[in-house]
């Protein structure tokens, strides 16, 4: 049966990755607890990024690309799909098609057979191909380095723009809000929002920038590892002592 949970807030050292943030500046750290939410204490906030580190030193994108331009399509393509099985369609789909140029002048009921097992095949055709002609056209062939022109491409929103920016160029631009960031930034207390802008706003506050990428590559692979979202692995989570989560599996 399960016990009824005991919140407890632990006492955590912080660490050195929020020096420069509200960490030492309490002030700050105060008007972001009230805007956010009392869970974004700065030593709390280092806590959960120390434990993060502990458990995935080296947590990164798992979709397989081997340039940005791969990185953007296999990110569109991952709109409700599994990395799995976009890494299954992909290994075969840019050896067809070598580059933009390629995919911007596709066949488009052909590039919809193959990229079909990843679901909202129309859709992701007509992205795909826009984002490859804004990008030939626009770009002289490059994926831009800025949000604000990532942004242009069509099928291209936030997340997208963050996960490209983020992992093929090493930009800061945001966090990355995909279902797992959602669900999890709301167990761990780090917003009160259900809205993926707002999340974010909330976790750019909180999170010290040189984390952003990091920090979304952690959270995810917890949330497909540990985190699930029907019943979470309590007993498996690091995190669990300052976990107050009503979701939660156990006591703590
Ligand atoms: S303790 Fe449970 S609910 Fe909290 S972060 Fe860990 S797995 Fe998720």
């Amino acid at each position: 049966m399960k016990r009824k949970i005991v919140k407890k807030r632990a006492a955590e050292k912080p660490s050195k990755t929020l020096i420069g943030t509200t960490a030492n500046k309490p002030a700050k750290a105060a008007k972001v607890a009230k805007i956010v939410g009392a869970g974004t204490d700065p030593k709390r906030v280092a806590a959960i990024l120390a434990k993060l580190d502990q458990a995935y030193p080296e947590a990164t994108c798992e979709l397989k690309h081997e340039n940005p331009f791969q990185l953007l399509i296999s990110t569109i393509l991952s709109a409700q799909c599994t990395d799995v099985r976009v890494n299954q369609v992909t290994q075969t789909l840019y050896k067809k098609y070598a580059g933009p140029e390629a995919f911007a002048y596709a066949h488009p009921s052909e590039l919809e057979q193959e990229i079909r097992p990843t679901g909202f095949f129309r859709n992701k055709t007509k992205s795909i191909m826009g984002a490859s002609k804004g990008i030939l056209e626009k770009f002289n062939g490059q994926v831009p380095r800025t949000m604000e022109e990532i942004l242009t491409l069509p099928g291209v929103a936030r997340k997208t723009g963050n996960v490209v920016l983020g992992t093929a160029y090493g930009i800061p631009s945001g966090v990355v809000v995909d279902t797992h960031v959602i669900r999890l930034s709301r167990r761990l207390d780090l917003t009160k929002h259900e809205e993926p802008k707002k999340i974010e706003l909330d976790l750019m506050r909180v999170i010290p920038k040189n984390r952003w990428i990091k920090f979304s590559h952690q959270l995810i692979w917890h949330g497909r590892r540990v985190c699930i979202a029907r019943k979470p692995r309590c007993i498996d989570c690091n995190l669990e002592s300052i976990c107050y989560s009503k979701d939660k599996t156990i006591d703590s």
